[in-house]
Protein backbone atom coordinates (compact mmCIF):
# COMPACT_ATOMS: atom_id res chain seq x y z
CA UNK A 1 0.00 0.00 0.00
CA UNK A 2 0.91 3.33 -0.54
CA UNK A 3 0.18 5.14 2.54
CA UNK A 4 -0.06 8.75 3.15
CA UNK A 5 -1.00 10.84 6.33
CA UNK A 6 -4.15 12.44 4.00
CA UNK A 7 -5.68 9.31 3.68
CA UNK A 8 -5.33 8.28 7.62
CA UNK A 9 -8.82 9.25 9.51
CA UNK A 10 -7.79 8.58 13.11
CA UNK A 11 -10.62 6.70 15.09
CA UNK A 12 -9.40 6.42 18.84
CA UNK A 13 -6.55 6.80 20.80
CA UNK A 14 -4.96 3.31 21.54
CA UNK A 15 -2.23 4.34 23.90
CA UNK A 16 1.03 5.84 24.50
CA UNK A 17 5.02 4.27 25.08
CA UNK A 18 8.11 5.82 25.94
CA UNK A 19 8.50 6.13 22.23
CA UNK A 20 5.59 7.37 20.83
CA UNK A 21 2.16 6.83 20.82
CA UNK A 22 -0.61 4.50 18.70
CA UNK A 23 -4.06 5.69 17.17
CA UNK A 24 -6.29 3.63 15.32
CA UNK A 25 -6.87 4.73 11.91
CA UNK A 26 -8.68 4.12 9.08
CA UNK A 27 -7.24 4.21 5.79
CA UNK A 28 -10.01 5.99 3.66
CA UNK A 29 -9.15 4.73 -0.04
CA UNK A 30 -9.26 1.01 1.05
CA UNK A 31 -11.53 1.22 4.07
CA UNK A 32 -9.18 -1.05 5.96
CA UNK A 33 -8.37 -0.32 10.08
CA UNK A 34 -5.19 0.10 10.76
CA UNK A 35 -3.04 0.67 14.35
CA UNK A 36 -0.54 3.56 13.11
CA UNK A 37 2.52 3.86 15.48
CA UNK A 38 3.86 7.75 15.52
CA UNK A 39 7.52 7.91 16.78
CA UNK A 40 8.98 11.00 17.05
CA UNK A 41 12.47 10.34 16.29
CA UNK A 42 15.68 12.38 16.60
CA UNK A 43 17.79 12.03 13.11
CA UNK A 44 19.02 13.38 10.58
CA UNK A 45 17.62 12.56 6.92
CA UNK A 46 20.05 10.17 5.98
CA UNK A 47 19.06 8.44 9.01
CA UNK A 48 15.51 8.80 8.50
CA UNK A 49 15.71 7.21 5.15
CA UNK A 50 18.13 4.15 6.46
CA UNK A 51 15.51 3.72 9.31
CA UNK A 52 13.21 3.78 6.44
CA UNK A 53 15.09 0.87 4.82
CA UNK A 54 15.48 -0.95 7.83
CA UNK A 55 11.79 -1.08 8.53
CA UNK A 56 11.15 -2.86 5.32
CA UNK A 57 12.18 -5.89 6.66
CA UNK A 58 8.58 -5.88 8.88
CA UNK A 59 7.06 -6.45 5.30
CA UNK A 60 8.78 -9.70 4.92
CA UNK A 61 7.44 -11.30 8.02
CA UNK A 62 4.80 -13.49 7.61
CA UNK A 63 3.87 -15.51 10.60
CA UNK A 64 0.08 -15.86 12.64
CA UNK A 65 2.26 -15.15 15.91
CA UNK A 66 3.60 -11.71 13.81
CA UNK A 67 1.69 -8.37 13.47
CA UNK A 68 1.96 -7.69 10.32
CA UNK A 69 2.75 -4.09 8.71
CA UNK A 70 1.10 -2.12 6.04
CA UNK A 71 4.29 -0.13 5.54
CA UNK A 72 5.61 2.95 7.02
CA UNK A 73 6.42 6.54 5.85
CA UNK A 74 7.86 9.58 7.09
CA UNK A 75 5.76 12.25 8.61
CA UNK A 76 8.56 15.18 9.90
CA UNK A 77 9.34 15.02 12.75
CA UNK A 78 7.57 11.80 12.52
CA UNK A 79 8.02 8.12 11.67
CA UNK A 80 4.97 6.48 11.25
CA UNK A 81 4.59 2.52 11.20
CA UNK A 82 1.13 1.62 10.56
CA UNK A 83 0.06 -2.14 11.43
CA UNK A 84 -2.80 -4.88 11.70
CA UNK A 85 -5.16 -3.42 14.63
CA UNK A 86 -5.91 -6.14 17.20
CA UNK A 87 -9.02 -5.29 18.85
CA UNK A 88 -8.38 -7.19 21.83
CA UNK A 89 -5.44 -4.86 22.74
CA UNK A 90 -2.00 -5.53 24.32
CA UNK A 91 -2.07 -8.32 27.57
CA UNK A 92 -1.18 -5.64 29.75
CA UNK A 93 -4.42 -3.47 29.18
CA UNK A 94 -5.99 -6.71 29.61
CA UNK A 95 -4.64 -8.21 32.72
CA UNK A 96 -5.39 -4.51 34.69
CA UNK A 97 -8.77 -4.49 33.50
CA UNK A 98 -9.57 -8.02 34.46
CA UNK A 99 -7.27 -9.54 37.12
CA UNK A 100 -4.85 -12.58 36.82
CA UNK A 101 -4.77 -14.55 33.53
CA UNK A 102 -6.26 -17.81 33.41
CA UNK A 103 -3.14 -20.10 33.54
CA UNK A 104 -4.70 -21.70 30.20
CA UNK A 105 -4.74 -18.64 28.54
CA UNK A 106 -1.04 -18.09 30.12
CA UNK A 107 0.25 -21.07 27.91
CA UNK A 108 -1.23 -20.13 24.92
CA UNK A 109 0.63 -16.87 25.37
CA UNK A 110 3.66 -18.35 25.87
CA UNK A 111 3.23 -20.91 22.85
CA UNK A 112 2.67 -17.34 21.01
CA UNK A 113 5.36 -16.24 21.81
CA UNK A 114 7.40 -18.36 21.32
CA UNK A 115 6.50 -19.01 18.10
CA UNK A 116 6.57 -15.92 17.03
CA UNK A 117 10.52 -15.48 18.43
CA UNK A 118 11.72 -19.30 16.30
CA UNK A 119 9.88 -17.71 13.44
CA UNK A 120 11.73 -14.37 13.89
CA UNK A 121 15.12 -15.64 14.60
CA UNK A 122 15.32 -18.85 12.14
CA UNK A 123 13.72 -16.84 8.92
CA UNK A 124 14.88 -13.47 9.62
CA UNK A 125 18.22 -13.76 12.13
CA UNK A 126 15.98 -11.24 14.57
CA UNK A 127 15.63 -11.11 18.11
CA UNK A 128 12.71 -9.15 19.33
CA UNK A 129 14.83 -7.39 22.32
CA UNK A 130 11.25 -6.15 24.11
CA UNK A 131 9.03 -8.54 25.30
CA UNK A 132 6.63 -7.61 27.45
CA UNK A 133 2.98 -7.85 28.16
CA UNK A 134 2.03 -4.17 26.24
CA UNK A 135 3.94 -6.15 23.11
CA UNK A 136 1.84 -8.82 23.33
CA UNK A 137 -1.72 -8.55 21.32
CA UNK A 138 -5.11 -10.39 21.19
CA UNK A 139 -7.58 -9.91 18.92
CA UNK A 140 -11.42 -11.30 18.85
CA UNK A 141 -10.55 -14.14 16.88
CA UNK A 142 -8.36 -15.86 19.58
CA UNK A 143 -4.95 -14.63 17.95
CA UNK A 144 -2.14 -13.82 19.72
CA UNK A 145 0.75 -12.02 17.98
CA UNK A 146 3.77 -10.07 18.72
CA UNK A 147 4.70 -6.78 17.95
CA UNK A 148 7.35 -4.00 18.27
CA UNK A 149 10.46 -6.25 17.84
CA UNK A 150 13.86 -4.99 17.17
CA UNK A 151 14.50 -4.46 13.31
CA UNK A 152 15.98 -1.02 13.17
CA UNK A 153 19.03 -0.70 15.17
CA UNK A 154 19.07 3.12 13.92
CA UNK A 155 15.15 3.18 15.24
CA UNK A 156 16.11 2.26 18.20
CA UNK A 157 18.86 5.07 18.49
CA UNK A 158 17.26 7.77 17.34
CA UNK A 159 14.08 7.69 19.42
CA UNK A 160 13.94 11.06 20.94
CA UNK A 161 13.80 9.80 24.93
CA UNK A 162 16.79 8.24 27.24
CA UNK A 163 14.44 5.51 28.36
CA UNK A 164 14.19 3.70 25.61
CA UNK A 165 16.12 0.27 25.70
CA UNK A 166 15.80 0.40 29.58
CA UNK A 167 13.58 -2.23 30.55
CA UNK A 168 12.03 -3.36 33.53
CA UNK A 169 12.09 -7.05 31.71
CA UNK A 170 15.64 -7.06 31.42
CA UNK A 171 17.25 -10.07 31.57
CA UNK A 172 20.15 -10.03 34.54
CA UNK A 173 23.05 -11.00 31.96
CA UNK A 174 21.92 -7.64 29.96
CA UNK A 175 21.62 -5.36 32.55
CA UNK A 176 25.04 -6.54 33.01
CA UNK A 177 26.44 -5.41 29.47
CA UNK A 178 26.16 -8.50 27.79
CA UNK A 179 24.35 -8.58 24.12
CA UNK A 180 21.31 -9.53 23.29
CA UNK A 181 20.66 -13.07 22.57
CA UNK A 182 17.63 -15.03 21.85
CA UNK A 183 17.71 -15.88 25.75
CA UNK A 184 17.55 -12.33 26.92
CA UNK A 185 14.07 -12.56 25.17
CA UNK A 186 13.48 -15.81 26.98
CA UNK A 187 13.79 -14.09 30.20
CA UNK A 188 11.73 -11.26 29.56
CA UNK A 189 8.82 -14.30 28.49
CA UNK A 190 9.45 -15.39 32.12
CA UNK A 191 8.86 -12.23 33.56
CA UNK A 192 5.74 -11.48 31.05
CA UNK A 193 4.26 -14.84 32.12
CA UNK A 194 4.59 -14.76 36.06
CA UNK A 195 3.10 -11.57 35.90
CA UNK A 196 0.16 -12.49 33.78
CA UNK A 197 -0.58 -15.66 35.56
CA UNK A 198 -0.61 -13.52 39.42
CA UNK A 199 -1.98 -10.08 37.75
CA UNK A 200 1.45 -8.02 39.52
CA UNK A 201 4.72 -7.22 38.44
CA UNK A 202 7.09 -10.05 40.21
CA UNK A 203 9.92 -7.05 41.41
CA UNK A 204 8.67 -3.96 43.45
CA UNK A 205 9.12 -4.98 46.84
CA UNK A 206 11.39 -2.64 46.12
CA UNK A 207 9.22 0.45 45.82
CA UNK A 208 7.55 -1.65 49.46
CA UNK A 209 9.56 0.89 51.84
CA UNK A 210 7.17 3.67 50.28
CA UNK A 211 5.21 5.29 53.10
CA UNK A 212 3.24 6.56 50.70
CA UNK A 213 0.52 3.72 48.95
CA UNK A 214 -2.83 4.47 50.45
CA UNK A 215 -3.78 6.91 47.74
CA UNK A 216 -3.23 4.98 45.02
CA UNK A 217 -4.47 2.11 46.52
CA UNK A 218 -7.73 4.15 46.35
CA UNK A 219 -6.89 4.58 42.90
CA UNK A 220 -6.13 0.50 42.05
CA UNK A 221 -7.53 -1.31 44.33
CA UNK A 222 -5.94 -3.17 47.32
CA UNK A 223 -5.22 -5.95 45.12
CA UNK A 224 -2.06 -7.51 44.29
CA UNK A 225 -1.85 -5.50 40.97
CA UNK A 226 -1.01 -2.27 42.36
CA UNK A 227 2.07 -3.70 42.76
CA UNK A 228 2.36 -3.97 38.99
CA UNK A 229 4.52 -2.48 36.39
CA UNK A 230 2.01 0.29 35.87
CA UNK A 231 1.52 1.19 39.60
CA UNK A 232 5.24 0.99 39.60
CA UNK A 233 5.86 3.34 37.67
CA UNK A 234 2.94 5.59 38.95
CA UNK A 235 4.25 5.31 42.51
CA UNK A 236 7.38 6.83 41.62
CA UNK A 237 5.89 9.49 39.06
CA UNK A 238 3.84 10.60 42.34
CA UNK A 239 6.57 9.98 45.03
CA UNK A 240 8.64 12.45 42.47
CA UNK A 241 6.17 14.93 42.16
CA UNK A 242 5.79 15.38 45.57
CA UNK A 243 9.40 15.94 45.93
CA UNK A 244 9.43 18.38 43.20
CA UNK A 245 7.03 20.23 44.75
CA UNK A 246 9.22 20.25 47.82
CA UNK A 247 11.88 21.59 45.53
CA UNK A 248 13.95 18.87 45.63
CA UNK A 249 16.38 18.96 43.01
CA UNK A 250 15.33 14.90 41.04
CA UNK A 251 18.39 14.99 38.00
CA UNK A 252 19.02 11.63 37.65
CA UNK A 253 16.17 10.46 41.01
CA UNK A 254 14.09 7.90 38.07
CA UNK A 255 17.07 6.44 37.18
CA UNK A 256 18.02 5.46 40.17
CA UNK A 257 15.51 4.13 40.99
CA UNK A 258 15.13 1.81 38.17
CA UNK A 259 19.23 1.01 38.69
CA UNK A 260 17.26 0.04 42.50
CA UNK A 261 14.97 -2.60 40.68
CA UNK A 262 18.16 -3.54 37.95
CA UNK A 263 20.49 -4.65 41.07
CA UNK A 264 16.96 -6.73 42.51
CA UNK A 265 17.22 -8.62 39.33
CA UNK A 266 20.67 -9.21 39.34
CA UNK A 267 21.45 -10.13 42.55
CA UNK A 268 18.02 -11.74 44.01
CA UNK A 269 16.68 -15.02 42.93
CA UNK A 270 14.52 -14.80 39.80
CA UNK A 271 10.96 -14.94 40.69
CA UNK A 272 8.80 -18.31 40.28
CA UNK A 273 5.03 -18.79 40.48
CA UNK A 274 3.68 -20.81 43.74
CA UNK A 275 2.52 -23.81 44.32
CA UNK A 276 -1.19 -23.16 43.44
CA UNK A 277 -0.42 -23.37 39.78
CA UNK A 278 0.50 -26.86 38.29
CA UNK A 279 4.48 -28.24 38.46
CA UNK A 280 4.71 -28.26 34.38
CA UNK A 281 3.28 -24.53 34.74
CA UNK A 282 6.23 -23.90 37.73
CA UNK A 283 8.52 -25.93 35.99
CA UNK A 284 8.45 -23.84 32.51
CA UNK A 285 8.48 -20.47 34.44
CA UNK A 286 11.80 -21.69 35.78
CA UNK A 287 13.27 -23.21 33.25
CA UNK A 288 12.59 -19.44 31.29
CA UNK A 289 14.17 -17.93 34.65
CA UNK A 290 17.27 -19.64 34.87
CA UNK A 291 19.80 -16.49 35.71
CA UNK A 292 22.57 -17.93 33.98
CA UNK A 293 21.96 -17.88 30.34
CA UNK A 294 23.78 -20.93 29.41
CA UNK A 295 21.04 -22.97 31.67
CA UNK A 296 18.11 -20.99 30.18
CA UNK A 297 15.95 -22.65 27.25
CA UNK A 298 15.98 -21.88 24.18
CA UNK A 299 12.29 -20.88 22.48
CA UNK A 300 12.95 -24.20 20.73
CA UNK A 301 13.30 -26.70 23.16
CA UNK A 302 10.72 -24.34 25.74
CA UNK A 303 8.52 -25.35 22.59
CA UNK A 304 8.88 -29.03 22.72
P1 LIG B 1 6.86 1.07 25.51
O1 LIG B 1 6.95 2.35 24.79
O2 LIG B 1 7.49 1.12 26.85
O3 LIG B 1 7.34 -0.07 24.69
P2 LIG B 1 4.09 0.30 25.02
O4 LIG B 1 4.42 -0.97 24.33
O5 LIG B 1 2.88 0.29 25.90
O6 LIG B 1 5.31 0.79 25.90
P3 LIG B 1 3.51 1.47 22.46
O7 LIG B 1 4.25 0.41 21.74
O8 LIG B 1 3.62 2.87 21.97
O9 LIG B 1 3.93 1.49 23.99
O10 LIG B 1 1.99 1.04 22.45
C1 LIG B 1 1.01 1.75 23.18
C2 LIG B 1 -0.25 0.90 23.32
O11 LIG B 1 -0.92 0.83 22.06
C3 LIG B 1 0.02 -0.55 23.70
O12 LIG B 1 0.05 -0.70 25.10
C4 LIG B 1 -1.15 -1.30 23.08
O13 LIG B 1 -2.18 -1.45 24.02
C5 LIG B 1 -1.60 -0.40 21.94
N1 LIG B 1 -1.26 -1.01 20.63
C6 LIG B 1 -0.04 -1.05 20.05
N2 LIG B 1 -0.07 -1.66 18.86
C7 LIG B 1 -1.37 -2.04 18.66
C8 LIG B 1 -2.07 -2.75 17.60
N3 LIG B 1 -1.42 -3.17 16.51
N4 LIG B 1 -3.39 -2.97 17.75
C9 LIG B 1 -4.02 -2.54 18.87
N5 LIG B 1 -3.44 -1.88 19.89
C10 LIG B 1 -2.13 -1.62 19.80
MG1 LIG C 1 4.82 -1.46 22.37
Amino acid sequence: LDLKNEDLKKLADLGQGNGGSVVKVEHIPTGTIMAKKIVLIDAKSSVRKQILRELQIMHECHSEYIISCFGSFLAEPNICICMEFMDKGSFDGIYRKIGAIDINVVCLVAHSVLEGLTYLYDVHRIIHRDIKPSNILLNSEGSIKLCDFGVSGELINSIANTFVGTSIYMSPERIQGAEYSVKSDVWSLGITLVELATGSFPFCDVEDDDDNLSDLDDQYGTTPTHRDSFAFNKKKEKRLSKRRSEGADLQGEMSLSIIELMHQIVREPAPRIGPQFCEEAQEFVDACLAKDPDERHSPKTLLV
